[in-house]
């Protein structure tokens, strides 16, 4: 048995304890969002739903317009028109029954994994003890728990990444919002932990948002991918991906993969990102 198939195995048989499913999962809408700095629109009439515990994933190319479009869904930054609708009800401030996992994994290097985990339980004041067994559940779920007691320079990209994501999820929020997680690390460990993190998402069914330029991480992960156009950043495609979970590695092993792949492409050769 390999390392990944008994961490799968593993996964599959935990107890669900306090990581259940988060049976209030979070609807987010988004309604014809416009944002501009100063003269210019980055983000131009954009609409969008994400329905309660479903996962949903934003690929565009680079300055289009995501993370902007994120973080006016978070509540973080303001936007110029239009609305954010949570739970039906207008957003008027930083939503806080959510995770965020940023591409830098935005670790404090003087404290260990479990200490970075529980500096976020610290800050929103919860309960020491259960959030230190909730940590430990959380880094055993990711495969991570033999590194708990590491300093983030003793961990790899991945590993990092891992501790940020258990980071994200430590005060059992709703909402998980991924801005490109996996965009620095190598395309083996962004397999590896795109497959525990679809696993984790299935075990927790939390409401995601999840942000990429890669391919196989929006079709890989997705029950729908939102397609977005060079700036100024519109949505122009809206795919639901009719793949079983858990997918595999190699997800071409489904003929449906391909045509997924080649509608987003052929978006991507029209809007010139693309040019061969
Ligand atoms: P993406 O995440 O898709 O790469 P961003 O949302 O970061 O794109 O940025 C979209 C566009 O908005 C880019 O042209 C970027 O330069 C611009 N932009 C983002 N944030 C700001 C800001 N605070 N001030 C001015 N321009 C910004
Ligand atoms: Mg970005």
């Amino acid at each position: 048995m390999t390392a990944g198939t008994m961490r799968q195995v593993r996964t599959m048989n935990a107890p669900m304890s306090d990581i259940a499913k988060a049976a209030d999962a979070a609807s987010i809408e988004g309604r014809q969002i416009v944002k501009t700095f100063g003269g210019f629109t980055a983000v131009d009439n954009v609409s969008f739903t994400i329905g309660k515990g479903e996962f949903v994933s934003l690929i565009g190319p680079s300055g289009c317009g995501k993370s902007t479009l994120m973080l006016i869904a978070a509540g973080l930054q303001p936007l110029s028109t239009g609305e954010i609708v949570v739970n039906g009800a207008p957003l008027d401030r930083p939503l806080t029954d959510i995770g965020i996992v940023f591409q830098d994994h935005l670790l404090l290097d003087f404290r260990t994994a479990l200490d970075n985990v529980l500096l976020q339980a610290e800050i929103r004041g919860l309960p020491m003890e259960p959030a230190r067994a909730r940590a430990m559940e959380l880094f055993e779920k990711l495969g991570i728990a033999h590194a708990a007691d590491r300093y983030p320079r003793q961990l790899s990209g991945g590993m990092r990444q891992r501790v940020s994501i258990a980071r994200a999820l430590i005060h059992n929020p709703s909402v998980l919002m991924m801005d490109e997680p996996f965009g620095a690390l190598d395309a083996i460990t962004r397999t590896q932990i795109r497959h525990d993190l679809e696993l984790l998402w299935m075990e927790t069914g939390k409401t995601v948002l999840f942000i990429t330029h890669s391919l196989e991480e929006a079709i890989g992960l997705s029950d729908r991918v939102l397609v977005m156009s060079p700036s100024p950043g519109r949505i122009v495609d809206e795919i639901r991906i009719e793949l079983p979970r858990p997918r595999p590695a190699h997800l071409g092993d489904y003929p449906s993969f391909n045509i997924y792949a080649d509608r987003i492409h052929a978006l991507f050769r029209q809007f010139g990102v693309i040019k061969y």
